[in-house]
């Protein structure tokens, strides 16, 4: 639940555990049974129980009876991340993470004001994640008339009272900023609870290792295969970096970024270098700086916190920094590219002529980038992380004419909706917090 640990680095499990004895006696299991199985060589302080209890409770909520169902397309697969109740991949986290949060809660006697910025998905998944649970309010900043329309409501019709939109007379990075504010005053952050769900927290990525072992025993368990996933923070794909740590026979993990690539740079140069934010196609993948980075790189350093600290204090300091390829890359086990808005376009319209499957932008830019580098004779897997109708704007430039819809957004369309204005102001920020947290 701390999120971040105390000196400001990140939380890692010191083993990762080998399951490949166990994968024969795991065929057959559901995706909750499987996450069961997975989740707890992790967790020893939940009864095995009560931790499966509380993910069959958060799966409930997915409309498609395999949870992560797993489709042809073309040659390869593609795993469907978006059946949640926000239609983005991040809900298999964060409604896991709203569940466990509430049972320690009620273990601890204690409650929780959960504070976020968001610029889109993460909003929206965080509030379905906790909405009406006990002992836990949620505020959500985000900039006023910069999120889309379908991203909006579905944060905003949301009628618990545990739920708190409020929208910033400014831009994302003064919604950000104001957080960070308010969290650096550690007595106001005592005196009232708050908490994160960020991606940086350990729970997220645990909850995301489940699906790559369920896509496997979908896919038939092939010898080898490779995995492309689209890729903004590192929290998806380095799910699949442990799964494949774990004893998955991943193949190459193909890592997908938009124009902002930052990481494809690095696993092809070995420089670290921070570049401008460009504004995409695949917005929930506009980010330079990628939290969860920092974590692979206490892996490939043999657990060396002193070299991640040398490496994340020189990228902080100087916006660079670099490790040195013993080998051809840095890591055999990742390829790396990226897709332009164009290359992002013309894919979405080509799988949806060619083959009738309509993929989101950001599920294109992993199969634009897959086909680059994949092997032929190896299987595919293509992550797809929403649902086209979230992007109504991109599908539209790609197939003109074309219009998507998903039942659970048109639901929304006559709902009414509530958020409180407010200025780029901490106090103000503050004083609403105070008087809304329990
Ligand atoms: C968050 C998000 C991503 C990026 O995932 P990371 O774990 O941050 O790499 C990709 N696609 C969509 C739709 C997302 O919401």
């Amino acid at each position: 639940m701390m999120g971040l640990s105390r000196d400001g680095g990140l939380l890692v499990p010191h083993n990762v555990p080998d399951v490949r004895d166990q994968l024969e006696s795991w065929t057959g299991c559901t995706f909750a049974e499987l996450a069961g199985h997975i989740m707890t060589e992790f967790v020893d302080d939940i009864p095995e129980q009560d931790l499966q209890a509380l993910i069959d409770k958060s799966y409930s909520r997915f409309d498609h009876d395999r949870i992560t169902p797993v489709v042809p397309v073309d040659d390869f697969h593609i795993l469907e991340l978006f059946h949640g109740p926000t239609l983005a991949f991040k809900d298999i986290a964060l409604q896991f993470l709203g569940n466990v949060f509430e049972y320690i809660l009620k273990d601890s006697g204690g409650c929780l004001n959960i504070l976020g910025a968001t610029s889109g998905d993460t909003g929206s998944a965080a509030i379905e994640g906790v909405r009406g649970k006990d002992s836990i309010n949620i505020f959500i900043l985000f900039p006023e008339g910069r999120t889309s329309a379908v991203q909006e409501r579905q944060m905003t019709t949301v009628p618990d009272k545990n739920v708190f939109n409020i929208a910033i007379d400014g831009s994302f990075d003064d919604c950000q900023s104001l957080i960070k504010n308010i969290f650096s005053d550690l007595d106001f952050k005592d005196e009232y609870h708050l908490g994160a769900v960020n991606s940086v927290n350990w729970a997220r990525v645990l909850a995301q290792i489940v699906y790559y072992f369920f896509a496997w025993f979908e896919l038939g368990k092939p010898r080898v295969f490779d995995v492309a996933v689209p890729t903004g923070n590192f929290g998806d794909i380095f799910a699949g970096y442990l799964a494949r740590n774990m004893g998955l026979p991943i193949n190459k993990l193909i890592l997908a970024t938009n124009s902002n690539d930052i990481l494809a740079r690095f696993f092809n140069t070995g420089v670290y270098s921070r570049g401008e934010v460009h504004f995409s196609e695949s917005p929930a993948m506009d980010i330079q700086v990628s939290s969860n980075f920092e974590r692979y790189l206490w892996y490939q350093l043999a657990g060396s916190s002193d070299k991640v600290n040398e490496f994340m204090t020189s990228f902080q300091q100087t916006g660079t920094a670099r490790l040195d390829f013993n080998t051809r890359r840095f890591d055999e086990s990742f390829v790396a590219g990226s897709a332009s808005d164009a290359q992002t376009l013309d894919t979405i319209q080509h799988y949806h002529q060619q083959f009738g499957y309509l993929a989101d932008p950001h599920t294109a830019v992993g199969i634009c980038v897959a086909k680059r580098y994949r092997d032929p004779d190896v299987p595919l897997l293509c992550v797809a992380t929403a649902h086209p109708a979230k992007f109504e704007g991109a599908i539209s430039r790609a197939l003109p004419g074309e219009t998507v819809s998903h039942p659970r957004l048109e639901l929304l369309k006559d709902l009414p909706s509530r958020k409180e204005h407010l200025p780029v102001d901490v106090e103000a920020v503050k004083k609403y917090i105070v008087k809304n947290s329990s």
